[in-house]
């Protein structure tokens, strides 16, 4: 379990889109020993005419990384919006993501420990764009009461709404380093917490600098041909050059 929490870094893209835009990612992590890899089958997003994700045909993607790389070499990191979605990605996912969106869908979080199994490395939850510390933790304790073992739930920090951030979002690390006195591990997400891609790494290193435990990205083969997040979306190359200099 250790050697797992002492890696919490998860890289991908924003949606999972084709075979051919994952299998550059995956490569590109194998090479460094990076295991956790967005393969995200279900969005959520504002805009309901926007790419919604693959959905279960997406699936059919993730058979075939599993063909390349086994399930200790790379672990799939998958979100759920639902219930349903839930048992859709369990058998799939390594890591269940709770996303900003749905951090106090209560009843989701109380199913997760339905899902959880041996197969699961944890459970990710994200802080909601306009919740406090506070509600984060309890969100955390529907978790534990639903099963879910406390060792096995990381947060994540994506940021708040700002009305003054020039991207509309600010990464807050004061939120991250107060959730992290809870015992709980905490990673921070600079992609979503940054809404540009330029300012991605410069986030990362400083989550890195400030002790958390983690970071997770969205990186893309083509980042401005992204279907979803197509601003924050850094290139491989980049993502690449992190991990060399960063997480080694
Ligand atoms: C995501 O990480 O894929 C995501 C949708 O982020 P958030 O829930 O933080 O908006
Ligand atoms: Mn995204």
């Amino acid at each position: 379990m250790e050697d797992k929490f002492n890696s919490l870094n998860i890289f991908g893209p924003c949606s999972l889109e084709s075979l051919e835009q994952i299998t550059p990612v995956a490569a590109m992590l194998k090479r460094h020993g990076v295991k956790y890899i967005r393969t995200q089958l279900f969005k959520p997003r504002t805009n309901p005419d926007s790419f919604q994700g693959l959905g279960k045909d997406g699936i059919k993607i993730l058979e075939v990384l599993r063909q390349t790389y086994g399930p200790e070499e790379l672990k799939f990191v998958c979100e759920a919006c639902s219930t349903e979605q839930l048992e859709v990605i369990a058998p799939w996912a390594s890591v269940m993501q709770i996303g900003a969106r749905n951090m106090q869908n209560f009843e989701l979080l109380k199913a997760v420990g339905k899902h959880i199994s041996e197969t699961h490395d944890f459970v990710l939850l994200k802080r909601g764009f306009a919740n406090t510390v506070e509600e984060w933790l309890e969100s955390a304790r529907y978790l534990v009461q639903g099963g879910v073992p406390k060792s096995k739930i990381v947060l994540c920090e994506r940021g708040t709404r700002s009305l003054t951030s020039p991207t509309g979002v600010q990464l807050d690390f004061i939120a991250a380093m107060e959730a992290k006195k809870s015992g709980f591990k905490v990673i921070i997400d600079p992609s979503h917490g940054a809404k540009r891609s330029e300012f991605v790494i410069p986030l990362a290193k400083a989550s890195l600098q400030l002790g958390l435990d983690g970071v997770m990205i969205e990186c893309h083969p083509r980042p401005s041909e992204s279907v979803s997040d197509a601003k924050q979306a850094i290139t491989i190359e980049s993502a690449e050059d992190f991990i060399k200099s960063s997480l080694k």
